[in-house]
């Protein structure tokens, strides 16, 4: 009966950045436990297998092309969503990027805006087109991928420390205005997961993923399937009276 509970039969999920990593795992997680699922990023022949593979575990999907931090491509991928599937139960926040290391004093205007436009502007905008439909429908579930770096930012990933800290500050606001429409608003906080994006980073030293195990108290780095059985929980009624609250899934590293 309990387990019921992380069902998710009957809704659909809207899940960016799902053509890979966190997101694609997090996509076929809910497909899994039952969810019609939306996959969003830039590469559609990407979106095409994971849309196939939802679709091969029973469930409706649609894989829909948008760059996320322009805000005409936001408003036309929910304008599609709504006209294919008529509502959003559970939107899930986690295209997110930083494509380069920098220190603040050689971060350009460029960096500010290839992070900031996606991680905190494009969450935003959709977030608030999203919930506009999940009012009109009763209410629904938003989950933010955030990171570790929002309470514990890195030296050299100044701006993308300060994107995923406002994220924090944009989920308590959007949980506080929004609970009364239903809609409950929350955010993991990942730590090292084994990705493309991780990947990027631990490449710009060789030792740099040594360290970063050696800083995390459960001594390895996490799978991605490690962050959709919290999405799961997040987004489902079993977590009914929860909002505003952050998920910390980074093997203990924030806590050192
Ligand atoms: P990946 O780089 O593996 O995946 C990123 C996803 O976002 C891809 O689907 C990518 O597809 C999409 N994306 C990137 N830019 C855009 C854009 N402008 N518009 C639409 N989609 C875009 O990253 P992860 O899976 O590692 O990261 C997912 C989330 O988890 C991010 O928010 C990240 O900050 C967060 N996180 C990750 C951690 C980790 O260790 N992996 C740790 C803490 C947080 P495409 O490029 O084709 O558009």
């Amino acid at each position: 009966m309990i387990l019921e509970k992380y069902r998710l039969d009957g809704k659909v999920a809207l899940i960016t950045g799902g053509s890979r990593g966190i997101g694609r795992a997090i996509a076929l997680g809910f497909a899994e436990v039952g969810a019609d699922v939306v996959v969003v990023s830039r590469n559609i022949s990407d979106l095409e297998k994971v849309a196939a593979e939802v679709s091969a575990l029973g469930r409706r999907s649609l894989a829909v092309a948008a760059d996320l931090s322009r805000i005409e491509e936001i408003n036309n991928l929910v304008a599609n969503v709504k006209d294919k599937f008529s509502k959003i139960d559970i939107l899930v926040n986690n295209a997110g990027t930083t494509q380069s290391l920098s220190t603040i004093f050689d971060a350009d205007e460029a960096l500010w805006d290839e992070i900031m436009n996606l991680n905190l502007k494009g969450q935003f905008f959709l977030s608030q087109s999203v919930a506009k439909v999940m009012k009109e429908h009763g209410g629904g579930t938003i989950i933010n991928i955030s990171s570790m770096v929002a309470s514990k930012p890195e030296a050299n990933l100044g701006i993308y420390s300060m994107s995923k800290s406002a994220l924090s500050t944009a989920t308590t606001v959007m949980a506080i205005e929004w609970g009364p429409y239903n809609i409950r608003v929350n955010a993991i906080a990942p730590g090292n997961i084994h990705t493309r994006l991780n990947d990027f980073l631990m490449q710009s030293s060789p030792t740099l993923e040594e360290k970063m195990i050696k800083r995390t108290p459960l001594r390895r780095f996490g799978e991605p399937d490690e962050i959709t059985c919290a999405a799961i929980y997040l987004a489902s009624e079993a977590s009914s009276f929860i909002t505003a609250a952050t998920i910390l899934a980074d093997g203990g590293f924030t806590r050192t």
